[in-house]
């Protein structure tokens, strides 16, 4: 298949490259030259724009930052819908808000394109191996075309509703993960003032109900899991800026939607002190040091 692909950054240079060794043709661009050699070297061929990576393409994947360089990306004069020649598969993996993700959805049914909003988890090790999962928004026709795109770059996908609701699930999920470590910064921070070793409290709250997906694989403590970024001075990983992103969208679709999300809100507001503090090139996990550090209440 002649694949384009628009954003070759830390997730989309690996995507691209294992859409390659699949065997597709993948015509792809990016605004930074350095990300564009990187991508070349691993057989994607460099395309001048956006409008010229898709000007033949039967596929388009996109991973890009955010809402609005997703929308310009697409939108915009040298932009993709402008490019299409023929039907395309639209396929957005980043993680942006819901509302530009339909709108975006809307925009190609006008012009007779199936769109998928597609974000993925499992970060630059999942896409480096091809064990990314991808939420899925869009309809199941076009679900089952992606098919071999998904298989290609990931290991699992799940149709989670029509247009957006990819876009739902990534923010619902990345807010629980969020207010999950916050959860285990307290919790290993109170234990070891009580007096508890971290590993004998990980071997305990592992096997019991305190149980959960952070915790067996980003425990913010050094020296107990072997993925933690804590083994390497909080080097990411998942950026803490990446999870206030996606804190902040989950706190956008609350409020769209009317929804009390008390946690979400107070998991946005820690994040974005510790971000506002300079930790967001340092791992998600490192919010433990705005826990340790932070004085206890009067
Ligand atoms: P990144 O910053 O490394 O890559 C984004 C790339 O897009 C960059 O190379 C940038 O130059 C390029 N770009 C920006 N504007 C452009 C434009 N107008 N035209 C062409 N290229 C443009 O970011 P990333 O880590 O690859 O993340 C991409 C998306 O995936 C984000 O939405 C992020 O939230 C999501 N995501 C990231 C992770 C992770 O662990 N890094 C995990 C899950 C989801």
């Amino acid at each position: 298949m002649r694949i384009a692909f628009v954003g070759l950054g830390n997730m989309g240079e690996p995507m691209a490259a294992n859409l390659v060794s699949a065997g597709h043709e993948v015509h792809g661009y990016d605004v930074a030259v350095a990300a564009m050699e990187r991508a070349v070297a691993r057989g994607v061929k460099a395309a001048p724009s956006p409008a010229g990576a898709c000007s033949e393409a039967q596929a388009v994947v996109t991973m890009l930052p955010a809402g609005q360089d997703v929308e310009d990306v697409y939108m915009g004069s040298d932009g993709i819908f402008a490019a299409l020649s023929r039907e395309t598969l639209l396929i957005d993996a980043s993680t942006i808000d819901v509302a530009t993700a339909r709108r975006l959805a809307a925009q190609a049914e006008e012009s007779a394109h199936a769109m998928l909003d597609a974000p993925v988890s499992g970060g630059v090790i999942g896409a480096e191996n091809a064990t990314l999962t991808f939420m899925v928004g869009g309809s199941s026709q076009a679900f089952e075309s992606a098919q071999p795109l998904f298989e290609a770059m990931g290991q699992k996908s799940v149709l989670a509703g029509g247009p957006g609701a990819g876009q739902a699930a990534k923010a619902c999920n990345n807010m629980l993960l969020g207010i999950s470590m916050i959860g285990l910064s307290e919790a290993f921070t109170l234990g070891e003032r009580l007096g508890i070793k971290p590993e004998t409290l990980f071997a305990i709250t592992s096997a019991a109900s305190g149980c959960s997906w952070a915790m067996l694989h980003h425990l913010p403590i050094p020296g107990i899991v072997e993925t933690s970024a804590a083994n390497r001075e909080f080097r990411p990983g998942f950026a803490a800026a990446m999870m206030l992103k996606d804190l902040s969208l989950a706190q956008e679709a609350a409020t769209g939607t009317g929804t009390a999300t008390p946690l979400g809100a107070l998991a946005q507001a820690l994040y974005e002190e510790f971000v506002a503090g300079g930790g967001g090139e340092l791992d998600y996990a490192a919010v433990i040091r705005l826990i340790q550090e932070r004085a206890p209440p009067a």
